[in-house]
Order: structure tokens, then sequence, then C-alpha cells
């Protein structure tokens, strides 16, 4: 008792602090703290694999604990699946099933705070709940081992997308970032997509080739979503999307949800790290020195790292309203029906200002001040997302029936 009194009081002087700051309007808080927030890609799961992290607890470090997801109104979350793309087989397929367990452990110790959810309609009821629902995405088709089946029981599973590809072709897609070796989807990989909708499995495009995702959008019965990716006309990285790519995957219905990644926000940090490519090796090798194999420590010290490069002057400082930017640029090219969020939080370095979960609301407050209508800041928020989600499931209940006729 005496330690939840403890508790109570410093949670409600935080809050107090936070609102006394004059960061958050109270129109914006309202409007934050009463809408579904989705992040459609995070990539925390990493730091759940060793055992001790407590997803319960505040951290110092990383993005992403309850408390932060609170305090940030973050109502939904996917947590991705993700092992780097030279581990392939059958020792790809078995490290992600122990990812997908250790995130379902995360959410059964957790049963007053998270719930596992796989539809829109569970998602809605969590929130309802005072709930936050925890979502699955695999983040790269090498992890099915090129094997129907395999995709079938991640499903089974509770996964709910799938990237394609992560950072390097698979044995069936081409990456953003390889030389195409497969023009695109190979046959198999166009049966996967058609899986997929069967399953009602997202099919997530952030990471592939543009050929692929022109593949995917003739192939696809479902509309798809870029989980974490930008604009590449306001940075140009082969992971971002081109504005013609933003209007044909809306034209399906899609969402393309922002990445807050600091690499894909800003063209002058991108600039920087490919005129002082010294700096990205050193890095590399500091990581590797502190962290061996490890993905969690990887990441987070990657983050650390490159903040340090910043702090020193060695590479640009950028400021969290990019994401903004990005949204806007979005919203402007393929319509507010069309954009989402997508953070890349505890995978990417992240911009100042947005660096946890906590900070969330200052998206709605920078919409609400650049005169977004409340509907759309909720589209963008999530209901964008969830519409996607219902979508994907009807076509998944069609093609089923379809089958069984
Ligand atoms: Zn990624």
């Amino acid at each position: 008792m005496f330690l939840t009194a403890v508790l109570g009081v410093s949670a409600c002087c935080l809050l107090a602090v936070a609102v006394k700051s004059g960061e958050i309007s109270a129109r914006a808080k309202k409007l934050h703290f009463s809408t579904i927030v989705v992040d459609t890609h995070d990539d925390t799961t990493q730091r759940f694999l060793h055992g001790k992290f407590d997803i319960g607890v505040r951290h110092t470090d990383g993005s992403i604990d309850i408390p932060r997801m609170r305090e940030g109104g973050l109502d939904a979350i996917f947590f991705s699946i993700w092992i780097p793309s030279k581990i392939t087989g059958q020792e790809a397929v078995n490290r992600a099933l122990a990812q997908i367990a250790a995130a379902r452990e995360q959410v059964s110790a957790h049963p007053k705070d998270l719930a596992l959810a796989t539809t829109a309609a569970e998602v809605r009821a969590a929130q309802k709940q005072g709930k936050i629902a925890a979502l699955l995405g695999v983040e790269g088709g090498h992890m099915i081992n090129s094997n129907l089946d395999v995709l079938r029981n991640f499903a089974s599973l509770g996964v709910r997308y799938m990237t394609l590809t992560h950072s390097s072709n698979d044995e069936w897609a081409d990456s953003s970032t390889e030389t195409p070796a497969h023009n695109g989807l190979t046959d198999f990989g166009k049966d996967v997509v058609r899986e997929m909708n069967r399953l009602g499995v997202i099919v997530d495009i952030s990471h592939v080739s543009d050929k692929t995702f022109y593949d995917v959008l003739e192939v696809s019965k479902a509309p798809m979503i870029a989980s974490h990716s930008s604009c590449r006309a306001l940075c140009d990285a082969p992971r971002n999307m081109t504005d013609r790519m933003m209007k044909d995957l809306a034209a399906k219905g899609g969402v393309i949800q922002i990445n807050y990644h600091v690499g894909f926000l800003s063209q002058e940090f991108r600039n920087a790290e490919k005129a002082n490519p010294e700096i990205n090796k050193a890095i590399g090798e500091e990581v590797q020195k502190r962290c061996g194999d490890d993905e969690a420590c990887q990441l987070l010290e990657g983050d650390r790292l490159t903040r340090e490069y910043v702090e020193r002057g060695k590479l640009p400082r950028v400021d969290w309203k990019k994401i903004i930017e990005h949204i806007d640029h979005a919203v402007k090219v393929a319509g507010v029906d069309h954009v989402g969020l997508g953070s890349d939080f505890d995978g990417a370095n992240m911009p100042y200002g947005m660096e946890d979960a906590s900070k969330l609301p200052k998206i709605t407050e920078a919409l609400l001040k650049k005169g977004y209508a409340e509907d759309d800041v909720k589209k963008i928020l999530g209901e964008n997302t969830l519409r996607v989600m219902a979508e994907v499931e009807r076509v998944s209940r069609e093609l089923s029936k379809q089958a069984r006729k």
C-alpha cells in the first residue's frame, strides 16, 4: 500500500510538471488521450529475450515501457519480431518463434496493462478496458524459411503483419538496400502474398525494393502498409517511399506509417553520414566491442553512440519536428486517410524531442497547431491503421469463404 501511495504521488507530480511546461494544450491532451494511438513498428522485443527486462517498470534507457506508453497515451503497439537478414534457414524460424514467445510472455506477465490483440476489434476492446493492445509483426520474410506452413504457424500465434524483406534480399523478394536478385517478387513470393491475404496477415512493404512494391501492389487483394517508412522526396533513402509509390499505396487503401529514424527523416543527417563514412564505421566497431552478438544491446548502444557524435558536433542534430514535416508531406501526397505512425522505437536513432513514447502527445499538439481537423488527427494517430486491419480481416474472410466453395 505504502509503495502504491508513493508511486501515485510521483505519477501525479510528473504529470503536473508536463502540464506546467505548457508544451501540450488542454485541447491536444483531450484529443490525444481519448483517441486510439497506434504504433506499427517497435523493436523492444530484442530486450525481452534475455529474461531480465521488465516492460512494466520505467527504464532510463530505450524508448518503450508501460509507464512511458501510459504517459504518452500509446494504446496499441506492434512488437517487431526481427533477426538480421544473414540468419536464415531453420535457425531463423527458431529465433522468430523464441521472440514471439518472449513477446507473448511480457503480455501475460502484465495482464492489467497489456492485452494481446489480433484484430482491429480487439484493439478497440483493449482500449475500452484501459489496456494497451500488444500486436506482433514479423520483420523479414527470411524467417519463414520459404515455407508457407511456417507463415501459417506465425499467423496462428498472433502475427498480424509481415515485412516481406529486411535489409537484404530474401529467397523470394528483393530488398531496397541490396542489388536486386529476383526482379521484385518471385512466383513463390507471389504465393506468399496470396497466403498472407488468405490468413489475414497484413503485407508490409517497408524495406522492399520499388519493384517488389509494385509486384505486391498487383498481387495483393488487400490493402498494404509500410509499417515504418518515411518520404523519399524529403530524405533520399531507398527505404523511404516516393510520392508515386505513396499515391499508388493509397489508391489501394493502404497506409504509410512514418518512421522517426533520423537517417530517414533528415537529408542533412544522411548527407553527413555519407560524407563521413568513418563515423559509421567507428560506431559499428564500438558497438561490436560493447555488445558482440547481443542485438538489443547493439540497437541501444548504436543510438547512444550516434547521439554522442551529434553532441560533439560531428553529426547534425535532428529535431522531432521533422516527423511532422514527413506526416504533412505524406498527407498532401497520399491523402489524410493514408498516413500513420511507425516509430522504430528501440530499433533506430530517435530525433531530439522524441526520445521515447512519453513524447507522443507532441505530435497531436503539432498537427492541431498546423490546422489539422481533430478527426484527421485521429486518423493519423491510429484510425487509418485500424481501418486497414479491418479491411485485411474482411478480405481474409472472403477468401476463406471462396476456398470452401
Ligand atoms: Zn526496419
